[in-house]
């Protein structure tokens, strides 16, 4: 393709995304093709000539669209959003353009500083305290996953507890203290902590427990429940160095009790608080949610996924660090060929040291852009129109109690509900009414999606089997919102009718 062809080739994608997203309300929401359908549309073997540019984008249409479910639909309501806007588009598509994989400050310094500078906007944005600033001891890093960057930060708290255990010990004296530590290491999360924390475990070779969580606190990991399993570990001769605490759990948006997990880790200087915020942290951007933010002081990482909630396309998940040496001292390696001046001279960053890979995309570009356009007052626009719209959806919700029942408060743009059968309603998953009641909302829940206009997501939580509906799309408004209450109410009537 020389640069003519591609004029046009990109002209014609860019026409045909634009038309794509002022349509996407239109389309099907959930893709409803069967396993293997694009096996029996492509070829077996790849093309022994090469295609023009129209060949290959007509079967964007008709082949790909209708194995596509659409995230970016105002009717996509499940999981959580995964955010995509022009300005993150044209980010996406310079960044490809410059494919500088910067693993070093030399490799392209643009790469590695406008990656410190738009992560101390952002920690600024979302008014993070001073101390995960790169200009304190801190800073913040793009990772490709909230995942990623869990994995990282346990990495980086298994070594420095190792570390400080051992420091006055010596040669195959620290050696050996450092084998026997190692088999008795545990990370912790609670009961609704995604299951990215039990994955890091798995992947750092640690063991795992988790703090039980119940509908008292709303599902959120108390200090008492926290204390709990300390002692239980401590009983058991374990050595707890690690916990993630949530901002907006996946099941119900529960955030943790982070006054009560830095009281409980007072005394437990070694316990890294790694503070997941993968969804609910680009609430931080308005002052209303912004009270949260001032205990991560007493914690050592947080993490949120612009490319969730906060008008960026996947990926650009933030990790910040309250002081970079742990994450260089755990994951910094420098064979000859990756050494250079500049990285000698320590006045550079390196982000290679940050992260796991070695290579790294131009991520901040995109950040960068859509600062620039939407500025921190577009952000706290966007997060609020979500917020109302859930209100909106919970106010319906509420005005039905013939037929649901709103399992935990409404929190940032989710609302969790469940087909409500019996009055005397308890949270015993034993009870008769309760299993009845998850039975008929599994069968309203998968009728709602086999359906496609809208795509929900359903939670087992606390034995409740429930319905889970968030809003966040950018093209998300109040007609949407009536739309799915509609489809919920009118199912649930067809279900029940059928019983
Ligand atoms: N943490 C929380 C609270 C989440 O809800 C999710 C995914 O939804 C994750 C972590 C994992 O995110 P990622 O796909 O970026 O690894």
């Amino acid at each position: 393709m020389d640069s003519r062809q591609f004029r046009q080739a990109a002209h014609a994608a860019v026409d045909e995304i634009i038309g794509y997203y002022e349509n996407i309300q239109d389309r099907r929401t959930l893709s409803n093709v069967e396993p293997g359908y694009l096996q029996k549309l492509l070829p077996t073997s790849p093309p022994q000539t090469g295609e023009p540019w129209e060949s290959i984008q007509k079967d964007i249409e008709g082949k790909i669209m209708p194995g596509l479910t659409h995230w970016q639909s105002p009717n996509f309501m499940a999981f959580f959003p995964a955010n995509a806007t022009y300005p993150s588009m044209l980010g996406e598509l310079y960044s490809a353009a410059f494919t500088a994989p910067a693993f070093n400050w030399l490799c392209s310094p643009a790469v590695t500083e406008l990656e410190t500078i738009v992560l101390d906007w952002l920690a600024q944005a979302l008014a993070l305290p001073s101390c995960y600033l790169s200009s304190s001891e801190g800073g913040g890093v793009i990772q490709g996953s909230a995942s990623e960057a869990i994995v990282t930060v346990m990495v980086a708290a298994r070594d420095r507890y190792l570390h400080e255990k051992t420091k006055h010990l010596t040669g195959g004296e620290k050696d050996q203290k450092i084998c026997e530590l190692r088999g008795k290491l545990v990370a912790l999360g609670s009961e609704m902590s995604h299951s990215s924390t039990q994955k890091a475990a798995m992947i750092a070779g640690v063991r795992y427990r988790s703090i039980p969580t119940s509908i008292a606190s709303d599902f959120s990991m108390t200090g008492d429940g926290l204390n709990r399993i300390l002692e239980q570990c401590r009983r058991e001769g374990l050595e707890p160095f690690y916990l993630t605490a949530t901002m907006g759990t996946t099941s119900t948006c529960a955030v943790d009790r982070f006054d009560e997990i830095a009281d409980a880790l007072r005394d437990s200087p070694l316990v890294w608080v790694h503070v997941d915020a993968a969804y609910a942290g680009s609430a931080l951007v308005c002052e209303e949610y912004q009270h949260h933010a001032k205990h991560f002081e007493a914690f050592n990482s947080f993490n949120m996924n612009m490319h969730k909630w906060l008008l960026t396309n996947f990926d650009a998940s933030c990790l910040f660090v309250k002081r970079r040496r742990d994450l260089i001292d755990a994951l910094s390696i420098t064979p000859s060929y990756l050494r250079n001046g500049y990285s000698d001279s320590g006045l550079v960053t390196d982000y290679r040291d940050w992260q796991i890979p070695l290579g790294r995309r131009f991520r901040s570009l995109k950040i960068w852009f859509v600062m620039r356009t939407y500025g921190i007052e577009g952000f706290k626009a966007h997060i609020r129109h979500h917020v109302k719209l859930n209100d909106l959806f919970h106010s319906l919700i509420l005005s039905r109690p013939d037929l649901f029942r709103i399992l935990t408060p409404p929190a940032f743009a989710l609302t969790v509900l469940s087909v409500a059968l019996s009055n005397d309603f308890v949270p015993d998953a034993s009870n008769q009414a309760i299993l009845e009641a998850n039975s008929v909302t599994r069968d309203v829940y998968e009728l709602i999606n086999s359906r496609g206009e809208i795509f929900l997501t359903s939670s087992m939580i606390g034995g409740i089997y429930s319905i889970r509906v968030v809003n966040g799309s950018p093209q998300a408004q109040e007609s949407h919102v009536h739309k799915a209450f509609d489809i919920l109410v009118r199912t649930t009537e067809e279900v029940l009718s059928s019983r």
